[in-house]
């Protein structure tokens, strides 16, 4: 008899892991308490990044910091309730950005990039739904000549992956963008990452054809996890009392993930980076081929089924606080300046990118607790790598070597 497993999480990251264990003969139940795909990998911008090797939390970051303090930058908004309730948290993210740890975490984050557009790729082509995935590569722009030099800078750094692009003044940017007004002097192409025009529906895509493919999907609110003894095979409690079974069970509950994990004494240290998008409706005839990330302003801007998405930058703020609108309602309007665009469509969305300290996933079995596994903590780019993080898990799940050493993303550096 096939080994059973359950999937708590059914976000890019879930359902990449319930692909992957079932590719492996597993039979698993992928849980969910909403429709795949329904939260943060419904509201992210869709890139395919394969150029994000350096965390948010680098060297520069605290350089820019003075800047961000007074709540004035669109980049960054701390909420004091959540700094004093959870000062340890920051800290460590701040400290962990340190130039001695910077090596080993872009190692670490190129290690999973380096195959994501060809992963998403292959996958969509496998769920019939190629005609989303866009392989026009993403652009960075700056609003001062200034620019030129962090374009080449980050240039050269690419370079130095294997990751393409291509350093591009005002004219070289309007030749690839003609609907962009002509307000970034300084542009970084790279061609080498992809975007999708509804992450949402792409990762429902992937739960169909988990489903197609055998796989069970549950719609349930798990109230609690537990195992009875050693042998024994991890339970999974419903919010209406029902008992769901098997012999291992992995979390992925992305920015809720921890919710699950403390009733057992396991207590990794997630926390999230809140973030907003509102879709904007383009001017007749205006139109873009990628997203694009203003630097200067703030935001991504991407082209999606709905309309043009504009993402705001990092909310520190609590979890479940209410909107803070600040940020989005100045990256909106920053983003008019860029592009001609006819008002709003719909309401602002708000999610959460799970996030640890050290910018890395929890990718692994849960130290003390066999048979439990951990995969959250995609931060920034968890749509991107969603599916190298299920075949990682499923890897070690099946005793196999994984497509990216796994040390860096063990759990054990953290529980
Ligand atoms: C504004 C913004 C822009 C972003 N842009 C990008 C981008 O361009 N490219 C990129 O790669 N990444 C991007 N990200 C990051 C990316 O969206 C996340 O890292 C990724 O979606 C996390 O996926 P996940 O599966 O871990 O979490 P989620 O997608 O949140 O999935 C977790 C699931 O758990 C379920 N759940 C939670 N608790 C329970 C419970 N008790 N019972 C049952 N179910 C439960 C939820 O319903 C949810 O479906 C962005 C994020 C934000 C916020």
């Amino acid at each position: 008899m096939s080994r059973t497993a359950l999937v708590l999480g059914a976000g890019m990251v879930g359902v990449s892991c319930a692909l992957a264990l079932q590719k492996r003969g597993l039979a698993v139940t992928l849980v969910d308490r909403r429709e795949p795909g329904s939260e943060t990998s419904y509201g992210n911008a869709g890139v395919v990044s394969r150029s994000s090797i350096v965390p948010l939390n680098n060297p520069d970051l605290f350089g820019k910091l003075p800047s961000y303090l007074g709540n004035r930058h669109p980049a960054l908004n701390l909420d004091w309730r959540r700094i004093t309730g959870n000062p340890a948290w920051l800290l460590r993210f701040l400290w962990e950005g340190r130039q001695s740890q910077a090596a080993q975490r872009i190692a670490a984050l190129d290690s999973l990039t380096i195959d994501t557009v060809a992963r998403h790729k292959a996958l969509m082509a496998e769920a019939g739904i190629s005609h989303r995935l866009r392989e026009t590569g993403t652009l960075k722009l700056w609003r001062s000549v200034a620019g030129h030099a962090a374009a080449e800078a980050e240039h050269r750094l690419l370079a130095e992956h294997a990751i393409g692009s291509r350093v591009l003044d005002r004219q070289g940017i309007s030749g690839l963008e003609p609907s962009l007004r002509p307000i970034f002097p300084a542009g970084l192409f790279i061609s080498a990452n992809a975007s999708v025009d509804s992450p949402g529906a792409v990762t429902a895509a992937y739960a169909s054809l988990f489903a197609a493919r055998g796989g069970t999907i549950l719609r349930a609110e798990i109230a609690g996890l537990s195992k009875a003894g050693s042998g024994r095979p991890w339970q999974a409690q419903t919010g209406k009392g029902r008992i769901l079974e098997a012999e291992i069970a992995i979390v992925a509950l992305g920015p809720w993930s921890r919710d699950l994990l403390a009733p057992l004494g396991i207590d990794p240290p997630l926390d999230v980076e809140r973030g907003y998008h509102r879709h904007l409706k383009a001017q007749a005839g205006a139109s873009l081929s990628r997203p694009l990330y203003d630097v200067d302003g703030a935001y991504f801007l991407a082209p999606m089924e709905q309309g043009y998405r504009v993402t705001s930058g990092v909310d520190l703020s609590l979890r479940d606080a209410p909107d803070k609108l600040r940020q989005i309602d100045a990256v909106t309007h920053s983003a008019s300046e860029a592009f001609p665009f006819d008002g709003v469509i719909g309401e602002t969305w708000r999610g959460a990118r799970p996030t640890l300290p050290d910018s890395l996933p929890m990718i692994g079995e849960a130290p003390r607790n066999p048979g439990l596994w951990l995969a959250f903590g995609n931060q920034h780019i968890g749509f991107s790598t969603g599916p190298v993080t299920g075949e990682i898990l499923a890897a070690l799940v099946a005793g196999e070597k994984p497509p990216a050493d796994p040390e860096p993303f063990s759990p054990r550096r953290y529980l």
